[in-house]
């Protein structure tokens, strides 16, 4: 599809090029054809009738002829010395113009595919389960119950990865309401989000250098990405251990930086972890934190449409610090 798409746009581009270079062709050939008219028409004066006329005459029609053939053959391999440039380059510009389109199509395409994935995992384990439950005819309340609460735990599941990918839907096509916001106020939402969470595994969310500096942003998304963010250091950190929010201020920009004592992402991982669905520690990282690995994707989503970057720097062992830096209103 994509080569027939490529070949399609290189025809339309190259028909473009035949055109504007026949027109010119033609133009050229007019003006050059009458110039030399008209300086064959300047002539000595002669009597008509003469039979000198009559050679001259007829000198003046093999060199018209002459030239004609030259003018014409030399635009005929200018046109074809242009086509052929035109064609290389129309093929390669038209590489240029869709090589963006097949990225995002493929994108789009791996991304159905591991969402499928992802649901039919629990799906297939739940409809086995309840299958194999349902044929012991003497299947007691204990074990009945033990099945029930199997396939609340696989609907939870299910039901995080389906809000996880309706934010990440909506973080790619909602109209974000940029305004004047202040970082503190933002901070404060996020964290009082996530304090349940902190409170439960005994963590101190601090936040350092509070500030009232303004920013253009849109609130909710922004507040949403800090929450993942929060969430993931709070999921990976060992109980009463810190998470620190600390504000970096310059007159351009706004640094967030979110730092936890967790277990710290391996080099080779942190040029993936804002990849959809990457997990570092594949299974076990999803049986102890029930991740799928899309939050990060979707906190990045959001803080690129809100002008800013994000960037991880960590270390195994000793923790990991997220970097947001976003643009001073
Ligand atoms: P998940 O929902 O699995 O946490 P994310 O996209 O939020 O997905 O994160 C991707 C991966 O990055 C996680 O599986 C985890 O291995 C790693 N990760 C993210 N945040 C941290 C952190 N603060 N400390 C250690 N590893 C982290």
């Amino acid at each position: 599809m994509f080569r027939s798409a490529v070949l399609k746009l290189t025809g339309l581009y190259l028909t473009i090029i035949v055109i504007i270079s026949l027109f010119f062709s033609l133009a050229v050939y007019q003006v050059s054809m009458q110039e030399f008219r008209r300086g064959l028409r300047r002539g000595p004066n002669i009597s008509r009738g003469s039979p000198i006329l009559r050679q001259i005459q007829e000198d003046r029609q093999i060199q018209y002829e002459l030239v004609r053939s030259s003018v014409v053959s030399r635009l005929l391999i200018s046109n074809i010395i242009i086509l052929s440039i035109g064609g290389l380059l129309s093929y390669y510009l038209a590489l240029r113009t869709l090589k963006p389109i097949e990225e995002a199509h493929a994108a789009q395409h791996r991304f159905t595919a591991d969402a499928s994935h992802e649901l039919r995992t629990p799906i297939a384990a739940m409809q086995t389960e309840t299958e194999v439950t349902l044929m012991n005819p003497k299947l007691t309340l204990t074990e009945a119950k033990s099945q029930l609460s199997s396939n609340l735990e696989e609907l939870s599941k299910l039901s995080y990865l389906t809000e996880r990918l309706l934010s990440l839907a909506r973080s790619e096509n909602i109209e974000l309401s940029v305004d004047s916001v202040n970082i503190d106020l933002i901070i404060k939402d996020a964290v009082n989000q996530v304090a349940p969470l902190a409170s439960k595994k005994s963590i101190q969310l601090r936040t350092l250098n509070a500030s009232k500096a303004i920013i253009n942003a849109d609130r909710v998304s922004l507040v949403e990405a800090i929450v993942i963010l929060l969430e993931n250091a709070i999921k990976y950190s060992p109980e009463k251990s810190q998470v620190n929010i600390k504000l970096g201020i310059t007159k351009k920009i706004v640094s967030i930086h979110i730092m936890d004592s967790g277990p710290g992402i391996a080099k080779s991982h942190q040029a993936h972890v804002f990849d959809r669905f990457y997990r570092v520690e594949q299974s076990r990282s999803k049986e102890k934190t029930g991740g799928f690995g899309i939050g990060l994707s979707i906190a990045k989503e959001i803080i690129e449409r809100n002008y800013g970057t994000i960037r991880v720097k960590s270390q195994l062992n000793a923790g990991t610090t997220f970097t947001i830096e976003l643009p001073v209103a």
